[in-house]
C-alpha cells in the first residue's frame, strides 16, 4: 500500500524545509493551503435522472503569482489527493521559475461513463460554483487526468458568461480559442527533455536505452512517441485496458493506431500481452510512470529493475519507495521537475492571451525551443541545490521550489 498522498507530499516538504533551515512559523504558513473549495455538482443525466458529484479546488499558494494547476476527473479524486497535488503545483511552478502559485481541482467521477453532454453539464455546473473564486490573475485551471481541451473550452465559455470573454482563464484550450501550439504534447515533450538532461549527465542518450512506460494517455503516449522518434526502445507500455511488451521495441505509431481503432492495448500484434502489475518491475534502463500517484511503494520498490525513474505522473513514488530505490542506486527524477513541461507551455499560452498577441500561432518550433530552454535551466538549478545541500534530485527540486516560494512570501510580508 502506498502512503497517503498528502502525508507523502508533506513529508517531502518538511524534509526540504529542514535542509533549508526554514523558520518553523514560515514552514507552517507555507504548508497550509490558501483556500480549499468543495462544491456539490448535481446534473440531470441524459435519461433525466439526477446525479450528484463533489467537486474540489484547492488553492495552495499565491506568493509568486496567480495559482495554477489542472482539473482532474477521476473516481479516486478526494480532498487529500487534491491538496497534495495543489501543493506539488506550488513547488513545480517555482522549480520551473514561472510566475505562478499552485492549485489543483477535481471531480470524483468516471468520465468514461458520462456522455459528452453530461460531461459538458457537469463542467458548467462546477464552473458556476467556483467562477468567483478563480480568475485570470487569481487561479487559472488547465487539463489533467480525465479532462482535455474541450473541458477547458466549456469552462472558458461558462466563466465568460459571468466575467466577459476571458481566454486567459484557462490554459490547454483548443487552438481555435487561443490555445497554444504544442501545449497538448508539452508535458510528454518536457518529460523527454528532462530525461535527456539527466541522461546527458550520466554520459548516456535515449537512442541507446530501453524504456518502460506506465500510462498511454496524453502524457505517456507523447513521451513514448518522442522517445521512439529519438531511437529509444520502448519495450513495454500499459494503460487501464492492459499492457503490452516487446523486447525488440514496440512500434509506437502502430500501437497508437491500434488504440485509436480498438480503444485498448489488448490484441496488439506488435507485441505480447503482459500482466500490467508486472510492468513496473520489467527489465529496462528507464522507467516512466505516467499515470496515477503512489504506484511505487514499499511493496514493489525493491523489485524495480530500471536504473532511472522519470516521474511523469504526479507523486508516483512514495517516500518509503524513495528510500528503497535510493539504497539500490536507482536515480529518480522528481515529478515537480520532470512533468513541469505542461504548466510551462500553459504559461506561454496565458501570457499570449493576456497580451492579446499570439506569437506562437504559426510557430510550434518556437514553443518547443522555449520549453527546452526552461527545462534545461531548471535542471541546472536543481543540480546546484543538490551540490549545495548534498542531497537527492528530489530534495534538490524541493529545496529549489520551496526556497523560491519562501523568499517571495517573506518579501511580500504579513502586515494586515
Ligand atoms: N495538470 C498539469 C500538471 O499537473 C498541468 C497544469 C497546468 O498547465 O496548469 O502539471
Amino acid at each position: 500500500m502506498a502512503m497517503n498522498a498528502l502525508a507523502a507530499t508533506n513529508r517531502n516538504f518538511r524534509h526540504a524545509a529542514r535542509i533549508l533551515g526554514l523558520d518553523s512559523k514560515l514552514e507552517k504558513s507555507l504548508l497550509i493551503p490558501f483556500r480549499e473549495i468543495k462544491v456539490e455538482c448535481t446534473i440531470p443525466k441524459d435519461d433525466g435522472t439526477l446525479v450528484s458529484y463533489v467537486g474540489f479546488r484547492v488553492q495552495h499558494d499565491n506568493s509568486r503569482g496567480p495559482m495554477k494547476g489542472g482539473i482532474r476527473y477521476h473516481p479516486e479524486v478526494d480532498p487529500d489527493e487534491v491538496n497534495a497535488l495543489a501543493q506539488l503545483m506550488t513547488w513545480k511552478t517555482a522549480v520551473a521559475d514561472i510566475p505562478y502559485g499552485g492549485a489543483k481541482g477535481g471531480i470524483g467521477c468516471m468520465p468514461k461513463d458520462l456522455s459528452k453532454s453530461e460531461l459538458e453539464r457537469l463542467t458548467r455546473v462546477f464552473t458556476q460554483k467556483i467562477h468567483d473564486l478563480i480568475g485570470v490573475n487569481m487561479d487559472v485551471p488547465a487539463p489533467d487526468m480525465g479532462t482535455n481541451a474541450q473541458t477547458m473550452a466549456w469552462i472558458l465559455d461558462e466563466y465568460s458568461k459571468f466575467h466577459g470573454y476571458s481566454p486567459a482563464i484557462v490554459t490547454g484550450k483548443p487552438i481555435d480559442l487561443g490555445g497554444s501550439l504544442g501545449r497538448e504534447a508539452a508535458t510528454g515533450r518536457g518529460v523527454v527533455y528532462a530525461t535527456e538532461a539527466l541522461l546527458a549527465e550520466h554520459g548516456k542518450s535515449i537512442k541507446d536505452l530501453t524504456f518502460v512506460i506506465q500510462g498511454f494517455g496524453n502524457v505517456g503516449s507523447w513521451a513514448a512517441r518522442l522517445i521512439h522518434e529519438r531511437g529509444g526502445k520502448v519495450v513495454a507500455v500499459s494503460d487501464i485496458t492492459g499492457a503490452v511488451k516487446n523486447p525488440n521495441g514496440i512500434d509506437i505509431q502502430s500501437l497508437l493506431n491500434h488504440k485509436e481503432a480498438t480503444g485498448s492495448l489488448n490484441n496488439f500484434d506488435g507485441g505480447d500481452a503482459m500482466d500490467p502489475n508486472e510492468l513496473l518491475i520489467e527489465d529496462c534502463d528507464v522507467l516512466i510512470p505516467c499515470a496515477l500517484g503512489g504506484v511505487l511503494n514499499r511493496e514493489n520498490a525493491g523489485k524495480v529493475r530500471a536504473k532511472f525513474i522519470i516521474e511523469a505522473a504526479n507523486h508516483p513514488t512514495d517516500p518509503e519507495a524513495d528510500e528503497i530505490l535510493s539504497k539500490k542506486g536507482v536515480i529518480v527524477l522528481p515529478d515537480i521537475y520532470a512533468n513541469s513541461g505542461g504548466v510551462t507551455v500553459s504559461y506561454f499560452e496565458w501570457v499570449q492571451n493576456i497580451q492579446g498577441f499570439m506569437w506562437d500561432m504559426w510557430d510550434e518550433e518556437k514553443v518547443n525551443k522555449e520549453l527546452h530552454r526552461y527545462m534545461t535551466r531548471a535542471f541546472g538549478n536543481i543540480k546546484t541545490m543538490c551540490q549545495t545541500h548534498n542531497c537527492s534530485l528530489r530534495m534538490g527540486a524541493f529545496t529549489l521550489g520551496v526556497n523560491r516560494v519562501a523568499r517571495a512570501t517573506v518579501l511580500r510580508g504579513w502586515e494586515a
